[in-house]
């Protein structure tokens, strides 16, 4: 992760530092990565303070937790690669945060850092390729309402990136920091969502809904999918279409008819998915958890299948 002494800006007079801010400029730098390349809407991302602790007992500080607190309060300025003398300081100044006088305490102090890249799809290139951040927005400075400084400091961000390759796939995201933690609000495009290879490629957008509302925290959306797939999919086995109307209980009867007698009750079953997943679905039960182990089990169902007419 990016570290810039240039930008630690105020030298604090402490064994600690400059170090810790480099330290503090590298997790945020990680937090962001996960949370941009990874994270579906409105989910979190805390700061990992681990380097941190292990500074501190290496040079024999015991101000572990006391940073901890001053770095949830201190003001981060948020610096794209790139950017101009001028524009450096137009960003601290549109951040809200002006110069600190000398007597301001080290957790009035901001803290820049510099914005990491990271890895992600480009519906242009049609790939995966490195994303750079080439601006930041902030909502604050004249409208004077953020920074919101307190042990858990709140900032409101927007990010803008752009793919390193084509230059031509600019991304907003909308980024809210309490404290330590970073939470994704907002992003101008939806992510791609892989789906396992074994899922026929006909029926991989159902499940990329499943897997797409799981990470937006949907759970139970989780769940609707997942069974309106597994109709889907029993259905095409079947040869029937997917308009036809048939209970439940008939399409699983009929689909275990067709199966190879050998794929016994120990291996997963898609009758089984079908009813768990009905069954979180409607009493609004079941957690990330379990949509996961439903999930194995799907792929656990078509990988068997798959060996079963192999050798059959
Ligand atoms: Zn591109």
């Amino acid at each position: 992760m990016p570290r810039d002494e240039e930008l630690v800006g105020t030298y604090i007079s402490r064994p600690e530092s400059p170090e810790v801010e480099m330290l503090i400029q590298e997790t945020i730098g990680c937090a962001l990565v996960d949370l941009l390349a990874n994270k579906g809407l409105y989910q979190n991302v805390e700061l990992d303070l681990s380097s941190v602790a292990e500074h501190t007992a290496q040079i024999g500080s015991s101000s572990a937790d006391e940073l901890k607190a001053e770095f949830s309060r201190r003001p981060w300025v948020p610096i794209s690669p790139g950017l101009t003398n001028e524009n450096l300081m137009r960003a601290e100044f549109f951040c809200g945060v002006s110069d600190s006088p000398l007597s301001a305490p080290s957790s009035e102090l901001k803290i820049s850092f510099p914005m990491p890249g990271f890895k992600g799809y480009c519906g242009k290139c049609r790939d995966d390729h490195s994303f750079t951040s080439i601006g930041v927005l902030w909502a604050d400075g004249f409208l004077d309402y953020f920074p919101r400084m307190s042990e858990k400091t709140e900032q409101l961000f927007n990010f803008h990136y752009n793919c390193s390759i084509c230059r031509d796939n600019i991304i907003g995201f909308l980024v809210k920091r309490t404290g330590l933690r970073l939470s994704l609000c907002g992003r101008s495009e939806r992510p791609r969502v892989e789906t396992p290879k074994i899922i026929p490629k006909k029926l991989r957008p159902i499940m990329a809904d499943a897997l797409g509302a799981v990470s937006e925290n949907d759970v139970f959306a989780g769940f609707y999918h997942l069974r309106t797939f597994c109709e889907h999919y029993m259905k095409s086995c079947l040869g029937l279409s997917v308009e036809e109307r048939i209970i439940g209980e008939e399409l699983c009867e009929k689909y275990n008819g067709i199966l190879d007698r050998r794929m016994t009750s120990d291996l997963p079953s898609m009758v089984v998915i079908y009813d768990t997943s009905s069954k979180y679905m409607h009493s609004r039960a079941g957690d990330r958890g379990e949509f996961r182990e439903l999930l194995n089990q799907v792929e656990g169902h078509l990988k068997a299948k798959e060996l079963f007419e192999q050798y059959g």
